[in-house]
């Protein structure tokens, strides 16, 4: 059943604005605060991923990259779709770029899901589906239920059911581990089309 929650806007717009201003974590991020989010009451897919890398933090557009291209490409839908937060809803494990180590990204701050996860959840009722993308936002999204690694946990996608399916990143430096999994995108695929599909209808 979808919930219409005009009260949920309001407070939506209240916690994106506390989101926004947030500083909690400032003295870890090299390029300081800049929250990346998208958020709406009504949003009926949620994409659960891990933090904004150096470019999305200048832009402020996730996954406005061939990533993103890679994503859509997945979910068979375009942009239009996807950066409408009415129907999709866009929540990394961690806001802000947490900086770069020596094998890439850093991890998702450790301080952001506690603090913001929960409740920004609390105003999207209408989630039908959950895209639960790399180790930290399975870690999160699965409770406990995420196998030893990243590979286990999405080969075993149809243990999660209806409303969750595990992915990798959609990364260009997954594109080995693509070729070394093709029931990815034999199998799992077509079923995260579908259900995109059905859940959007
Ligand atoms: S990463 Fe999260 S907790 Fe840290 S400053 Fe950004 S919004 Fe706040």
């Amino acid at each position: 059943m979808i919930v219409d929650t005009p009260v949920s806007l309001k407070r939506a717009q209240t916690l994106l604005a506390d989101v926004r201003a947030c500083t909690r974590c400032a003295g870890h991020l090299p390029l300081g605060p800049h929250p990346v989010l998208q958020v709406h009451p009504a949003a009926r897919i949620l994409i659960a991923g891990q933090a904004p890398g150096s470019r999305v933090h200048a832009t402020g557009v996730p996954f406005d990259y061939p990533s993103g291209d890679r994503l859509r490409d997945w979910m068979g839908i375009d942009k239009t779709i996807f950066y409408d937060a009415t129907r999709i809803a866009i929540l990394p494990m961690g806001f802000c770029f947490p900086g770069t180590g020596k094998s890439g990204d850093l991890p998702p701050r450790s301080e952001c899901a506690p603090a913001w996860r929960d409740i920004l959840l609390a105003i999207m009722p209408n989630i039908g589906l959950t895209l639960v993308i790399g180790q930290y936002a399975q870690a999160w999204h699965l409770k406990g239920k995420a196998k030893a690694t990243l590979t286990e946990t999405t080969l075993a996608w149809r243990d999660y059911g209806q409303t969750m399916i595990p992915l990798p990143h959609p990364s260009p430096r997954n594109n080995i581990w693509l070729k070394r999994n093709p029931w990815f995108n034999e199998e799992l695929l077509p079923t995260l089309r579908k259900r995109v599909s059905a859940v959007l209808a």
